[in-house]
């Protein structure tokens, strides 16, 4: 670590997924593949805050990493649609002016990171969906790729055997059920695979600003343009220097309707709590509560980094402001 960057702090964290990851399913060699690609992601970030550069910068500069990684479920890589296609979401957000930017439905934008900023940069607006995103986008100057560059072999297979499984099941959500019950019943039957791969960034920068950015395929055989939490600002994404910056993974309709990462930071504003603290209470109690699996990222003004999860694993990885590089993926993994 350079003189210069020992004076001031700068701190990372990112994610690449939460949900039922086990020693047991994980070969050595894979997970030293996302060891490694953890570490990459990571230190790309931190060269950047190091540098002097902004925490912007430093979070499109991780996530980017793992957009082209087929490890996650973000940008290269990432889930199918019910209808084998890839539609990608992604949010950024700026801590000091609370600017926002997001995309929806996406197809064509080989970074969707990289076009949620220029929504936030270089337009009026906050979101922009589907083809209109896209023409933005190209207009932008963003590289555009044809849609089977996100193809990968491993996630339309994921695709088939949900396909073949829900082909198979009879629907047995009867009337007697519960709506809860129901709508379990339902996430099983279409959603059975719960392992999420989003991939997300905070940091805090030389300047004392952090940001928040989240980039995602969504969930494997979504349908009817379904969109998750990523790019619902607050809810998968949101940044304010006053508290936290935080970047969600998990079951995205709870994540939407717990309006996550801004719970996190109104705990932290109303009830003056540490980013630790609230951040634990909305992902292992509240989320808990309505069965929203997952988990997220914050950091807040001064550093201090929580990654707490709900699942049985979370892709994810730190370098706080003593420079200590923490890379962990199952529960037992403390930094
Ligand atoms: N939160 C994402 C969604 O619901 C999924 C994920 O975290 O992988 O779209």
């Amino acid at each position: 670590m350079s003189a210069f960057a020992q004076q001031s702090k700068v701190a990372i964290a990112i994610h690449g997924g939460a949900g039922t990851i086990l020693r047991e399913n994980m070969t050595a060699e894979r997970e030293a593949e996302y060891r490694a690609k953890l570490e990459e992601a990571l230190k790309a970030g931190h060269d950047i805050l190091e540098e002097g550069g902004t925490s912007l910068d430093a979070v499109v500069a991780a996530i980017q990493i793992m957009e082209e990684s087929t490890l996650f479920n973000a940008g290269k890589g990432a889930v199918f649609t019910n209808d084998g296609k890839n539609e990608l979401d992604a949010a950024i957000m700026d801590g000091k002016t609370r600017n926002a930017g997001a995309v929806a439905g996406i197809s064509t934008v080989k970074s969707p990171v990289a076009a949620a900023r220029m929504v936030m940069e270089n337009s009026p607006h906050v979101m922009m969906i589907g083809a209109g995103a896209e023409q933005f986008a190209s207009e932008q100057g963003l590289e555009t790729v044809d849609p089977s560059y996100f193809y990968t072999d491993r996630r339309f297979e994921q695709l088939e055997k949900i396909r073949n499984t829900e082909k198979s099941q009879l629907d047995h959500d009867g009337d007697s059920k519960s709506a809860e019950d129901k709508r379990q019943g339902y996430l099983d039957k279409h959603f059975p695979d719960r392992k999420f791969g989003t991939v997300g960034a905070v940091a805090l920068d030389q300047n004392g600003n952090i940001a928040a950015a989240t980039s995602t395929g969504g969930m494997t055989n979504k349908r009817y343009g379904r969109v998750g939490d990523v790019p619902v600002i607050g809810a998968g994404t949101y940044a304010d220097n006053a508290t936290a910056a935080i970047s969600a993974t998990g079951h995205g309709e709870y994540f939407i309707r717990s309006v996550v990462a801004h719970d996190i930071t109104a705990i932290m504003k109303y009830q003056n709590k540490s980013v630790q603290e609230a951040a634990n209470t909305v992902v292992k109690d509240k989320l808990v509560d309505m069965g929203g699996g997952g988990g997220v990222i914050a950091i807040d003004g001064e550093g201090n980094i929580a990654m707490p999860f709900n699942t049985k694993g979370m892709y994810r990885g730190s370098i706080d402001t003593e420079g200590k590089v923490y890379i962990g993926i199952y529960e037992d993994e403390q930094p």
